[in-house]
């Protein structure tokens, strides 16, 4: 959808209630008298829906992922928009002076919106061969120097862990054939790129954490490739395989292309678009890059779906 479709169909407050309450009334809604799900009514003068049972009013907000949110249902709908159908991932400074919003406002909505991206995808396992590195992003720790000014760049820049999963099949593709299936280069046309996840890990990742994390996130009949990693050892076996390889770190991109794609794309969406990334948001921007990268393919909006996701998921 682009934003001239965007605006025929949402041009304004009262059209997104509708569509809104259309996607509430379909998913059912919880009356907080009755305790569980009652038919309700949609009021539309008073922007609420009614229990048929009891005539208890909920707002269109309530356990929503705008629960309690000051920011009218429209402008809910271009952040979403606007996150879902550009490609690379746009600042909140930049969006807060396109909407006219306050900066604090538009940042916190938009981390909203990514953690409900990471919830979407957590409901997924990596499964078949995947490619297994870690990747060091440079963050800023305000807690720890919250006595220094807020500044952009101030503040104790340190390096946050992160463990980055990809699926990687084998096309079985040499490199001469591999060479007529596009511009990429050779080794990345021997293997085909299927979902990433990225992990922001503890400041120790020892092999029961990790483990733990490919446990919640990969399917146990995977099969892991990874480098020589001292950290990597003794870990794998809640997988069917794990292979370290020995190689040189020129050879990287050849031995594990996918990965190391992921993470430099990554690493320019965190350094480049929002510049001293927060330690403890890290993962957000993680979420909502992941979330992009694996639907690359789909035909299907990534708004609906978000759109959905907004009510549906568990919030309180
Ligand atoms: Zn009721």
């Amino acid at each position: 959808m682009n934003l001239l479709k965007f605006f025929h169909k949402y041009p304004s407050e009262e059209k997104c209630l509708a569509a809104y309450a259309k996607i509430r009334l379909k998913q059912g809604i919880t009356c907080r008298k009755c305790e569980y799900e009652t038919k309700h009514y949609w009021l539309r003068t008073v922007k609420r829906f009614e229990c048929k049972e009891c005539k208890t009013k909920t707002s269109y907000k309530a356990n929503t992922m705008m629960h309690k949110s000051k920011i009218e249902l429209q402008k809910w709908f271009i952040l979403i928009h606007l996150m879902t159908s550009i490609k690379k991932s746009m600042s909140a400074l930049e969006i807060s002076k396109q909407l006219g919003m306050r900066y604090d406002t538009v940042y916190n909505a938009m981390h909203k919106i990514r953690v409900l991206m990471g919830k979407r995808d957590n409901r997924y396992q990596l499964s078949g061969t995947i490619e297994m590195d870690e990747a060091f992003f440079t963050t800023v720790d305000f807690l720890r120097d919250k006595d220094e000014p807020l500044k952009r760049g101030v503040g104790s820049q340190r390096k946050t862990r992160v463990l980055v999963l990809v699926e990687s099949e084998y096309t079985g593709l040499r490199a001469k054939e591999a060479k007529r299936y596009g511009k990429a280069s050779d080794h990345k046309k021997n293997r085909r790129m299927g979902y990433a996840k990225m992990i922001v890990m503890d400041e120790d990742s020892t092999s029961p954490t990790i483990n733990y994390e490919l446990e919640q996130h990969v399917d146990s009949t995977t099969n892991a490739i990874s480098d020589d990693a001292r950290n990597f050892k003794g870990v794998g076996n809640v997988l069917n395989s794990i292979k370290q390889m020995k190689f040189d770190s020129k050879d990287a991109m050849k031995r594990l292309p996918w990965v190391h794609t992921v993470i430099s794309n990554a690493k320019r969406m965190a350094n480049g678009v929002h510049h001293s990334v927060n330690k403890d948001y890290l993962q957000n921007y993680l979420n909502e890059f992941c979330y992009k990268l694996n639907r690359r393919h789909f035909q299907r909006d990534m708004f609906d779906g978000m759109l959905a996701a907004s009510v549906s998921d568990t919030w309180f």
